[in-house]
């Protein structure tokens, strides 16, 4: 059951209407999604994806799905299932429109050589560390590359030979030749190409020599006929060498750079760079570890792809950076969740609890609705009997003045079931309480009594003769700050250790049945989903997605 999102309007599309009414591209549309096969994809992703797909879907065209894989150093093929994965998880597709620029790579060669016979590239001897002092600063223009003279033949023949392997890493680059004296250190005669003999996952050995994100990025949008190239922010400086390289290789398409704000999320942190480190030291239990905000990160948590959806539309799309509070991705996944799970009850940190006025042996039976605001959600039959199991939490052998919840003396209800009253507790020798006795109304059977004695609290509860114990995660921020490593200056000093507790609980019965990924609602305690990772028939692990309530609403 998909549910529709409502757009938000936003400059880019206000781009995109106004060039639709001016016919440029001949009215031609065309998006893509380019990501680096080198980590997961996070939730910064998912909203560049929903902004990609989401504005193909709207005007009736397909996106690309580029795999921008010039990188063979840090790059896989186990990135590129992931990466594809988790884009149909969201609900995307790509159709018939999955590539990769590794498959441009003689294009791209050619285009090149086309520069350096147009007399805009060279290729250059300045080791890297030469480089960089030539390079100037941003106050200090930067200085020729004595290379940058060199006969066009020669750069001609030297670049084929780099291209036939024959010379060592780092020995030469080609470099476009634009201006050293430009105040943007991007356009200050960047390379174009590198040597570097790592084997590529899809090209294997066929390339010694790898294009630099600058060159490879317009040019695979100009080969693909892209005309709204959409990025980050970071990539406003670079707007001047993607045009540059477009005019000058004379590409047939014409894309356009816009840029947008990236989305930043407090308590998390979203660079791969940061994610893989937290994976390789094994401080989570993988890409996909329920902590992380990476999009299959987030499925395992519980998080719906609607929900996520929802929540890239409501942020919307700036053109200034700003850190958007997770509270709020919480508070759309509670929105999505309230409406699709089944409320079940499930006892996390459980304690026994016997009635002593209930008759041995006798076993009860209450139909619940699955879902009291949903009757289509159909309803399930939970048993009762003498002995139950309530959370430690919801008893206090003393009612303090705010405590509604069972105590000595006290009546609560049972959710759906009786009224019930503590009578007693039975201790170990060091005072830890065993087990509660009670005494319940057989007056108020259904959980209500039909005259006007009224209780003031509600609790939920399981039947110790059919409850079944299931693995529980409850999960919390994985850091302890909003802003992890602000203050230190290294994120990993912000970890908080106790972000994971799994805990075995006692839950109704019904819950052995529950699928792969099926939400549920513990009445009282939050939202679960059962994970499909090393999912076991009858005997699921749930994941807490997020508690039930927060004090949180959009502003
Ligand atoms: P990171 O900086 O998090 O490691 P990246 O930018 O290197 O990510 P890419 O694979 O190059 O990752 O990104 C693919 C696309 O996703 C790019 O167009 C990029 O602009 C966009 N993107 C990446 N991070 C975010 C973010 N936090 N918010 C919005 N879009 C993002
Ligand atoms: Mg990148």
């Amino acid at each position: 059951m998909a549910t529709k999102v409502k757009k938000k309007s936003n400059f880019i599309r206000a781009i995109i209407l106004n060039d639709i009414k001016n016919n440029k591209n001949n009215g031609r549309l065309q998006f893509r999604f380019p990501p680096e096969p080198n980590g997961f994809l996070h939730i910064g992703h998912a909203k560049a994806i929903c902004l990609n797909f989401g504005l193909a879907e709207e005007f009736s065209v397909t996106c690309n799905l580029r795999m921008d894989d010039t990188n063979p150093v840090k790059e896989d093929a186990k990135y590129i299932n992931a990466i594809k994965e988790d884009i149909k998880w969201l609900g995307f597709n790509w159709g018939d429109k999955l590539f990769y620029t590794s498959n441009y790579f003689q294009t791209l060669y050619e285009f090149a050589i086309k520069l350096i016979k147009k007399d805009k590239a060279f290729v250059c001897e300045l080791t890297a560390n030469e480089m960089r002092e030539y390079r100037g600063t941003l106050t200090e223009k930067g200085k020729n590359s004595p290379y940058r003279n060199r006969p066009i033949e020669e750069s001609l023949k030297i670049f084929q030979e780099m291209r036939e392997g024959k010379h060592e890493v780092g020995k030469y680059t080609l470099r476009a030749k634009v201006d050293m004296a430009s105040s943007n250190l991007n356009m200050r005669d960047p390379i174009i190409y590198r040597i570097t003999n790592t084997k590529h996952h899809r090209t294997g050995d066929e390339w010694p020599i790898y294009p630099m994100y600058d060159f490879a990025h317009p040019l695979s949008d100009a080969i693909e006929g892209i005309t709204h190239s959409l990025c980050t922010l970071e990539f406003q400086d670079h707007r001047p060498i993607y045009d540059w390289f477009v005019k000058e290789v004379e590409t047939e398409y014409i894309p356009r750079q816009i840029e947008f704000a990236r989305l930043d999320l407090n308590y998390t942190v979203m660079s791969k760079r940061k994610l893989k480190q937290l994976v390789e030291q094994n401080i989570v239990e993988g890409w996909d570890d329920p902590r992380l905000p990476t999009i299959s990160g987030l499925r395992r948590r519980g998080y719906t792809a609607e929900a996520i959806k929802t929540f890239a539309e409501m942020i919307g799309v700036a053109k200034n950076n700003s850190t958007v509070d997770i509270a709020l991705l919480e508070y759309f996944l509670r929105e999505d969740l309230n409406k699709k799970s089944k409320r079940v009850m499930a006892v996390i940190d459980p304690i026994k609890l016997i009635i002593d006025n209930y008759p041995e042996n006798k076993i009860e039976e209450f139909e619940i609705d699955n879902n009291p605001e949903d009757k289509s959600m159909g309803t399930r039959k939970v048993t009762f009997s003498k002995e139950l199991y309530i959370d430690r939490e919801d008893f206090k052998e003393e009612a303090t003045k705010d405590f509604y919840r069972l105590a000595i003396g006290q009546e609560v209800r049972f959710m759906k079931a009786y009224y019930i009253t503590a009578t007693s507790v039975k201790k170990d020798d060091e005072g830890n309480i065993l087990e509660i006795h009670a005494n319940y109304d057989p007056e108020t059977r259904g959980g209500w009594f039909k005259g006007i004695r009224k209780v003031k609290g509600t609790i939920h509860w399981v039947n110790a003769l059919d409850a079944i114990d299931l693995e529980v995660n409850l999960y919390d921020n994985l850091f302890n700050v909003e802003n992890p490593g602000k203050e230190t200056g290294d994120f990993l000093d912000d970890i908080n250790y106790n972000s994971l507790t799994k805990v075995v609980a006692k839950c109704e019965s019904s819950l052995k049945n529950a699928k792969k990924e099926e939400k549920f609602q513990f009445l009282r305690v939050g939202y679960f989903n059962v994970d499909h990772k090393d999912f076991i028939e009858g005997n699921p692990v749930f994941n807490r997605a997020v508690s039930l309530k927060s004090s949180y609403r959009p502003k």
